[in-house]
């Protein structure tokens, strides 16, 4: 018996990174998969190779009109969804370097990253929400936040806040869905140094591009970036009924970096 056998799912930012690795595992433990995405080629070409449990929507989480449009199609083909995954997350720095310090922000670059990694979230609960009450779906919402909503980080302040609110935000959604007798939990996970894409323009091609990647890990206590594949299986047991009880919760997933006094944070190490 697989461990989410039965289960329908959805993933958001599932075309690479974390977000492909918890899709991927999720397939492999017998859920069926909506892989979401902005990216559609590479969404679209990983749902292929992960088969017929697998299939590729569109899905802008800054979009309501997205959200509404996909979990109608997913309700009416499954008449139930009972895992969302609200994964896709930016860090502001993906068109190269600008500042994202308290003092020399744009209001625009603030807003952006905040569309999003927090107006992303609140669509994803909201509409994870209406469609599992009215499809009766026990169902669990799992947050993807960073170690960067639980300390400040001084060069990424719109990417520390958002995170910070969605961990807030999860708390409230799990009170709110216990509140309402709803079978629905709500958990974040909040990883860190993960070597994903979205490092790359951090890391770069040339020839200091191993000096780098041990700098960027030198506060880690396990001396080395985690796997997306690390993330997933944290995922895997929260979508799973072996949470059941679980709900609120914030698991961290840093090699060690949280677990003792912390030197000041830097601009980018998330
Ligand atoms: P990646 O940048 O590798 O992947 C993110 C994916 O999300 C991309 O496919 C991207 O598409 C997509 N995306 C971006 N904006 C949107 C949007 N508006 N709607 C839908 N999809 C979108 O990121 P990671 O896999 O590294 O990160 C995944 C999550 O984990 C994020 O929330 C991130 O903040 C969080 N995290 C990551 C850490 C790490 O070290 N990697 C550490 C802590 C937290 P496109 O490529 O076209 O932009």
């Amino acid at each position: 018996m697989k461990r989410l056998s039965g289960k329908i799912a959805l993933v958001t930012g599932a075309a690479r990174g974390i977000g492909a690795a918890i899709a991927t595992a999720f397939v492999e433990q017998g859920a069926t998969v909506y892989l979401t995405d902005i990216n559609d080629s590479a969404g679209q070409s990983l749902a292929a190779r992960l088969g017929e449990h697998a299939r590729f929507e569109h899905l802008d989480v800054r979009h309501e009109t997205d959200w509404q449009a996909v979990m109608s199609r997913v309700e009416a083909l499954h008449g139930g969804l009972h895992v969302v995954v609200n994964n896709a997350g930016i860090t502001g720095f993906e068109d190269g370097f600008v500042a994202h310090d308290p003092e020399h922000a744009s209001l625009s670059d603030w807003h952006a990253v905040h569309r999003t990694n927090l107006d992303g979230v609140f669509l994803g609960c909201k509409h994870a929400i209406q469609v599992m009450r009215r499809t009766q779906s026990a169902g669990s919402i799992i947050n993807i936040s960073s170690r960067s909503g639980l300390v400040g980080i001084p060069g990424a302040a719109a990417y520390a806040s958002s995170k910070a609110a969605v961990r807030n935000h999860t708390k409230t959604v799990a009170l709110y869905c216990a509140e309402q007798g709803l079978p629905i939990r709500c958990n974040s996970i909040h990883p860190a140094a993960i070597l994903t894409p979205m490092w790359e323009p951090m890391l770069g091609d040339g020839p200091d591009r191993e000096a780098r990647m041990r700098e960027f890990v030198q506060d880690c206590p396990m001396r080395r970036f985690g796997r997306p594949d690390e993330v997933a299986a944290v995922a895997v047991m929260l979508a799973s009924d072996e949470a059941i009880y679980m709900t609120g919760a914030e698991l961290n997933l840093d090699g060690g970096i949280l677990a003792g006094a912390v030197a000041a944070p830097s601009a980018s190490s998330e």
